[in-house]
C-alpha cells in the first residue's frame, strides 16, 4: 500500500514552518484505513495486549479500531476538563509553555498490558506522557505505535524506554 501517496501535507498549517501530515485522506480511502489499521494490528497481535491508549483525537481514530480489530478494550486519554469521572493528569513541556492530558483513574487496573496508540510521532512528549499516566495507575506500557514518524524529530529518543513501532516514516 502507497500510504505515502494517500497522506495528504499541508504546509504552513497549524502555523508557519509545519509540514502537516494530514490522515483524514486515509481515513475515508476504504482500503487504505482498512489496511493501515490490519498493519498496526500485526505488530501487536502477539504481544498480550488487554487495552488499547489513544491520546485526542486523532489518536481516537486509530486506536479505537485497532482496539476492535485485536478484541481488547479502548481508553481515551484527553485535554483536562473533558472527562467526566476521577482523573489523573500528566504536565508536560512545549516549545512554549505546557500542556496538559488526562486520563481516569480507573481506567487501568495493576498490571495490565497496554499499548499506547496515536496517529502521528512528532517530539514524543504526548506518548511519553500517556506511558507515565499509564504506569502511575500499575499498568505496563508494552508497546508504543504511531501510524506515521517523523523521524528528523527524534520522537524514538524521547521513548527509548519503550518498544516503538511506526507504519511510515517521513524523513
Ligand atoms: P508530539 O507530542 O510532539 O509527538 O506530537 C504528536 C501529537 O501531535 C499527535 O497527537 C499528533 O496527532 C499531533 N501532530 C503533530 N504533528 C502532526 C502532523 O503533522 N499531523 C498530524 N498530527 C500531528
Amino acid at each position: 500500500m502507497d500510504f505515502k501517496g494517500k497522506i495528504r501535507s499541508i504546509k504552513d498549517f497549524p502555523k508557519e514552518g509545519i509540514n502537516f501530515r494530514d490522515i483524514t485522506t486515509v481515513l475515508k480511502d476504504k482500503e487504505a484505513f482498512r489496511e493501515c489499521i490490519l498493519q498496526m494490528a500485526e505488530q501487536l497481535r502477539n504481544k498480550n495486549i488487554d487495552v488499547i491508549v489513544g491520546p485526542e483525537a486523532r489518536g481516537f481514530l486509530i486506536g479505537a479500531p485497532l482496539a476492535y480489530e485485536l478484541g481488547v478494550g479502548f481508553v481515551p486519554v484527553r485535554k483536562p476538563g473533558k472527562l467526566p469521572s476521577d482523573t489523573i493528569s500528566f504536565e508536560y513541556e512545549l516549545e512554549y509553555g505546557t500542556d496538559k492530558l488526562e486520563m481516569h483513574k480507573d481506567a487501568i487496573t495493576k498490571g495490565q498490558r497496554v499499548a499506547v496508540i496515536d496517529d502521528l510521532l512528532a517530539t514524543g512528549g504526548t506518548a511519553l506522557s500517556t506511558c507515565k499516566m499509564i504506569e502511575q495507575l500499575g499498568g505496563v506500557v508494552v508497546s508504543v505505535g504511531f501510524f506515521i514518524e517523523l523521524e528528523d524529530i527524534n520522537g524514538k529518543g524521547v521513548l527509548q524506554d519503550y518498544d516503538v513501532f511506526s507504519i511510515v516514516k517521513f524523513q
